[in-house]
């Protein structure tokens, strides 16, 4: 195995994983099978319990992992199907040392941090790394690992010195650090500055790890002078050293690093020139300068609870962009926060009320996407309500599915107090419910995880036919709440079609709204599975949809053309 180590200088939020991620895309381009491995420092066990607001979006593997956004960008970029392994934290390594002390395992050592901590982190990497993840035999040619955080981090001490003594046991040629730093320019000459990157390399050596490239993040190219400097103070060849300026979008980054001969560098480092094939990116190429040359734009309406980070939909943002490259669009995304266009809003903040109505009448298409919690539900009611009345293609994600439920309980049933009970646990129609899929009495790790089957009901729904499979589709899930199986029978009969379905038929996964050019709710998240190039059904057909091309694709599909 031979692992390319990413490490991040200076500052935090320079694009780290999308680096480490375009690295593994020009490798796998040369021909590897490239895998990855993410460590995040901190004690969280993963990514589960935290906070959209502060943290971005929890992403989850097809195993039920609940982790790093970053994991998804490796996803995405790398199309591998990864596994909870793949991303380590603090808490995950201390709790396996902490377990095997318990079970007496160390045999009355005094159990710390060297050696137990750093070889239970190199065992770690060295195991994940073998998984394949590409869904082909035995293992990948080499792993990219990211290391979360900056050097010099207290917390990140240990993986440092792990990944010291790694470099060091599996040998020079399989080993190649890159260290992502950042070259900003100051003041009115605009000169480019080194000198944050010279003190985060010395950091670097002096825990005994040293870089092979750098790659400077810098708003313009590196000028030749600064590549000069940075050669001769970071003792790293300016052939070594890669510029990562600004770009229109990140699909770039793999052709920058390429342009630059990056692969050339890590492959003869890692002693793989012999085996590695001249990078074919051209699939990158084209959609990389197809978005770049988007001109006509689509106006989404997403209508969630975290709409300050966008980052807190990133796998949403990302399906919504690859489904409209495929249609030629240019994604247009309004976020409404969806307190905003409550009737309470209306009287305590009537100027925000009227912007989020205003943009919601605006957009073609509605989203309503995943989350917890009772903070603006009635506004995502609303927003389901004016898109079906109107005939406004809809999606409605997870949370988004239940609302759609809600409201036409509501609106159609004439169930006025119909809720879930996870806001609403005194509602006299509870249309959604908590359905553990284990015990009911086991309350811990209650959340529905993972991939799971939906069966389609019948090859004539949309979505089956969006799927291009007239019998399953497997999604991945992270939900409580599900349609109560009680009160399909009236909401089916009152019009709404809940097309596909468990294995056991009782968990509602997809419904639709007969009648309605593309009203569609989805218990699971496709968006977890959309990649650049295969856009994911649910996102494909609002757009086109949205464009009222939604029928002719059909059609031409239908038609094998
Ligand atoms: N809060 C809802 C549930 O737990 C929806 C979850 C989600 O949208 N991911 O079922």
């Amino acid at each position: 195995m031979k692992y390319v180590l990413v490490t991040g200088g200076v500052v935090s939020g320079l694009g780290k994983g999308v680096t480490a991620s375009s690295i593994g895309v020009v490798l796998k381009a040369c021909g590897l099978r490239v895998t990855s491995i993410k460590i995040d420092p901190y004690l969280n066990t993963d990514a589960g319990t935290m906070s959209p607001f502060e943290h971005g979006e929890v992403f989850v593997l097809d195993d039920g992992g609940e982790v790093d956004l970053d994991l998804g960008n490796y996803e995405r970029f790398l199309d591998a199907t990864l596994t909870k392994e793949n991303n380590i934290t603090t808490g995950k390594i201390y709790q396996s040392v902490l377990d095997k002390e318990r079970r007496g395992d160390y045999l009355g050592k005094t159990v710390q941090v060297v050696p137990h901590i750093t070889d239970a982190i190199k065992d770690w990497i060295e195991s994940v790394a073998l998984i394949p993840v590409d869904g082909k035999q035995g293992h990948a040619d080499v792993c990219v690992i990211e290391l979360g955080g900056t050097v010099g981090d207290i917390e990140s001490m240990p993986f440092i010195e792990a990944l010291r003594q790694l470099s060091f046991s599996v040998g020079k040629d399989n080993f190649c650090l890159i260290h992502v730093s950042l070259i900003p320019v100051l003041g009115v000459v605009g000169e480019q500055k080194t000198k944050p990157t010279q003190h985060s390399v010395r950091e670097l050596r002096a825990l005994g790890l040293t870089p092979h490239l750098l790659a400077c993040r810098s708003a313009q190219p590196l000028l030749d002078n600064t590549k000069e400097k940075l050669t001769q103070f970071c003792h790293v060849p300016a052939a070594n050293i890669l510029s990562i300026h600004d770009v229109p979008n990140i699909w770039h980054i793999p052709l920058l690093l390429r342009n630059q001969n990056a692969h050339h560098s890590i492959l003869k480092q890692l002693d793989l020139l012999s085996i590695a094939t001249i990078p074919d990116l051209e699939a990158w190429n084209r959609r990389a300068e197809t978005f770049d040359n988007l001109t006509d734009s689509v106006r989404i309406a997403m209508v969630g609870k975290y709409v300050g980070l966008a980052d807190s939909y990133l796998s949403v943002v990302k399906a919504l962009l690859h489904a409209c490259i495929a249609c030629s669009l240019k994604p247009s995304i309004d976020w409404i926060a969806a307190s905003d266009l409550e009737d309470d809003s209306a009287q305590l903040t009537p100027e925000a009320h009227a912007a989020a109505w205003k943009t919601l009448r605006n957009a073609e298409c509605v989203i309503v996407p995943g989350g917890f919690g009772d903070r603006g539900i009635s506004g995502m009611i609303l927003a389901a309500k004016y898109a079906r009345e109107n005939n406004v293609p809809y999606l409605g994600i997870c949370l988004g599915m239940q609302i759609s439920v809600i409201e036409y309980a509501r609106s159609v049933l004439g169930l006025e107090r119909a809720n879930s009970t996870e806001f609403d646990e005194q509602t006299p129609d509870p249309v959604v419910i908590f359905m553990p899929e284990g015990s009911r009495t086991h309350m811990g790790s209650t959340m529905r995880l993972g991939s799971r089957r939906t069966l389609f009901q019948t090859p004539d729904c949309l979505t089956s036919k969006l799927y291009c499979n007239p019998q399953y589709v497997d999604e991945r899930h992270r939900h409580r709440y599900e349609v109560n199986p009680d009160v399909i029978g009236v909401l089916e009969q009152a019009g709404l079609k809940f097309v596909g379905k468990d294995e056991t038929g009782k968990r509602m996964e997809v419904l639709e709204l007969p009648g309605h050019p593309f009203y569609v709710g989805v218990q699971f998240h496709p968006e977890f599975k959309s990649r650049p190039g295969k856009p994911s059904a649910p996102f494909l057909g609002l757009i086109l949809s949205a464009r009222g091309q939604l029928e002719a694709y059909l059609g031409r599909h239908q038609n094998g053309s």
